[in-house]
């Protein structure tokens, strides 16, 4: 195995489902390679840990080899070996373990919505470790994200600190308290923790299902700090609204519990230097970005006999959180109103884009109706407005897409429900492009509006909103 250079700052693991851009569905792909370019920029040695998921951007990977060894791990009462394969992504050392399972656990073509994603990254979390043991590593930090390497702080007190694993303390970071990975209580022994000893109400029993368990509790149970990913958002899930039942655990640990506000990789989003724009432009030169503007025109089949009328874009996954009827609503306002809309819209799995055609997502509107949204009806909207001159759907991923979007855009929309951190008010700003959000979570920490007396006028940046209304 590779050895760790010796370096006079603190050695940090991260350990993850994804990491922007070999493998991203959404902000924690960004913010596990944005936080480790910046610590490492700070003199600090980071590593990652990785699942080899078939369905990588492979060609953003350098120097991708296999490790002569394999790395043995537990699982359902079997020894299993693991294949580690090291890269550079972004300039980071990257080790990726491919398990050699029958089930193929990264060998799906998507990254989550299978069956056995409990099973699959609970997997995943003790063969990490495992690979830290075995190569003799001695990290200061293992810092895990999300319930899908939640398991890691569990697994690490009771049952690799004391095989000798033990030179680091756990950082556990919740980028969505939405996403809890529940299962029954039966399941958690797969990975060989112990099932009576941790499904207890003061450890990672589910707090609304007493025979189920909580990945997500559990890390905030047995991580030495936890973080979520805004201020705002880290009092919300303090309450009982905003908590998703977490509430209570999170109250409880609440010295060791804070919001840290994301930032975005600012060399990854720079409109100086953008290779996937039509011209690169910057805040002293915004002639440029007039000039996206009108190829993505071009591009997209919009009409674009008037450079003056204002481009609205939205980039985002089409999950009840963000708000679609809001974003429906949002498109219509802006033909309405003279204006272009652009979307990016993409579900966080692959099978969704097709299988959410049938599956009813329920957004409550002021008057208390039920508003049926569902992705066939944005699928729909895409249609009537196939050949519009103002307005363009696009339902998929796409990563160049979404850079251009952001140059070519002159306002851009988050209407968020909730919003833990959110990125792409924070990439609009890099680009120039105007964020109209409503004050949640991280969007009411990087989102001032511009008639707020309550802010000194230069930090007002934006518009924001508070009823998640059309109005
Ligand atoms: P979340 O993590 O909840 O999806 P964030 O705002 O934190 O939301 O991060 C979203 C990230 O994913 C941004 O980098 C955004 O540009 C990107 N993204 C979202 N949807 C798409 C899409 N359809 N195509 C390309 N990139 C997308």
């Amino acid at each position: 195995l590779t050895s760790s250079p010796a370096s006079p700052g603190l050695y940090v693991v991260h350990i993850a489902a994804e990491m922007a851009p070999v493998a991203k569905v959404g902000g924690l792909g960004d913010v596990v390679t944005g936080l480790s370019k910046a610590l490492q920029k700070k003199g600090h040695l980071v590593e990652i840990i990785l699942p080899k998921y078939d369905c990588m951007q492979y060609n953003r990977v350098r120097d991708l080899r296999a490790l002569d060894v394999t790395v043995e791990s537990y699982f359902d009462g079997k020894l299993f070996q693991n294949k580690v394969w090291v890269g550079t992504v972004e300039g980071l050392p990257v080790y990726f373990i491919e398990p050699h399972h029958p089930n193929k656990f990264f060998w799906r073509g998507q990254y989550y919505g299978e069956h056995d994603d409990f099973k699959r990254f609970s997997f995943f979390s003790r063969a990490a470790l495992e690979l830290l043991l075995q190569a003799g590593k001695k990290p200061d930090i293992i810092h895990c994200h999300d319930w899908q390497t939640a398991f890691v702080a569990p697994l690490y007190w009771d049952l690799y600190a004391p095989k000798g694993l033990n030179s680091a303390r756990i950082c556990f970071t919740c980028h969505n308290f939405e996403y809890q990975g529940t299962a029954s209580a039966t399941e958690l022994a797969s990975c060989g923790l112990d099932v009576p000893q941790l499904n207890r109400p003061d450890r990672m029993q589910d707090n609304s299902a007493h025979d189920r368990v909580n990945p997500v509790k559990g890390a905030i149970v047995f991580s030495n700090i936890v973080t979520t990913v805004s201020p705002t958002y880290a009092q919300e899930v303090r309450t009982a609204e905003g908590g998703r039942g977490l509430h209570s655990t999170l109250n409880f640990h609440s010295k060791k519990f804070m919001g840290i506000l994301n930032g975005i990789d600012t060399d990854a989003w720079n409109p100086t230097t953008d290779i996937f724009l039509k011209v690169q432009y910057s805040a002293n030169e915004l002639q440029g970005k007039a000039e996206n503007k009108a190829a993505m025109r071009r591009h997209l089949g919009l009409l674009s006999a008037d450079d003056q009328q204002p481009l609205v874009g939205c980039i985002t996954r089409l999950v009840p959180q963000k708000g679609v009827h809001l974003i429906r609503h949002a498109i219509y306002r802006t033909l309405e109103m003279g204006g272009q809309f652009v979307l990016l819209g993409s579900s966080p799995v692959a099978h969704i884009q097709v299988n959410l055609y049938c599956c009813f997502v329920y957004a409550k509107a002021n008057d208390g109706k039920e508003d049926l949204i569902n992705k066939r009806e944005f699928e729909g909207i895409a249609n009537q407005f196939q050949n519009h001159e103002h307005i363009r759907l696009i339902l998929k991923y796409d990563e160049s897409l979404s850079h251009y979007i952001y140059a070519a855009s002159d306002m851009f929309i988050i209407p968020s429900i909730f919003e833990p951190c959110g990125l792409t008010q924070m990439i609009a700003m890099r680009y120039g492009s105007v964020p109209i959000a409503r004050k949640t979570g991280g969007l009411n920490d990087s989102v001032f509006d511009v008639d707020d007396d309550t802010i000194p006028h230069q930090f007002r940046n934006g518009f924001t909103f508070t009823t998640p209304d059309e109005q």
